[in-house]
């Protein structure tokens, strides 16, 4: 479990986070550099899952080479369902696209990457944070208080 205490906000207890992989972690296919670092230390905390339509086809080869799990899906009501089967109110996201959307609403900690493939607006209004490199995010879990002065009350 990632215990996250942000002021003026509930204690956010993550025990998931759920990864978009095109335009998120990858971009034309390949994992971006220095995502696999910090992946393989979240997942000391966290059940660490990849949710991809696999639109480059490079999915099941990201996934073991990070050593997570991998579920291919067909929309984007898929990626939600998953996240409110793990338990919503403990589940981190992070996604770029339009079938990012109804997974983000749902979610305790949703975050967007406008990165080289941009975002869905949709996508950037469901979030509760954007950045502008997965790196940043993913740094944002590895440092909970990076998070609390992005977002407390
Ligand atoms: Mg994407």
């Amino acid at each position: 479990v990632l215990k996250i205490e942000i002021p003026g906000q509930p204690t956010l207890r993550l025990d998931h986070l759920l990864l978009d992989v095109n335009g998120t972690l990858a971009w034309r296919g390949r994992l971006i550099d220095g995502v696999e670092p910090r992946i393989r230390a979240l997942a000391t905390d966290l059940d660490v899952r990849l949710l991809t339509a696999d639109t480059f086809g490079t999915a099941a080869e990201i996934a073991a080479g990070l050593g997570v799990a991998l579920d291919v899906v067909a929309s984007g009501a898929q990626k939600a369902a998953l996240a409110m089967a793990l338990g919503a109110g403990h589940v981190a996201a992070i996604g770029n696209g339009r079938n990012d959307v109804a997974m983000l609403r749902k979610v305790a900690l949703a975050i967007t990457i406008t990165g080289r493939e941009g975002a869905a607006v949709a996508a950037v209004r469901a979030a509760d944070i954007t950045c502008a490199s997965v790196l940043d995010a993913l740094d944002l879990l590895l440092e909970p208080r990076l998070l609390a002065a992005t977002l407390r009350a």
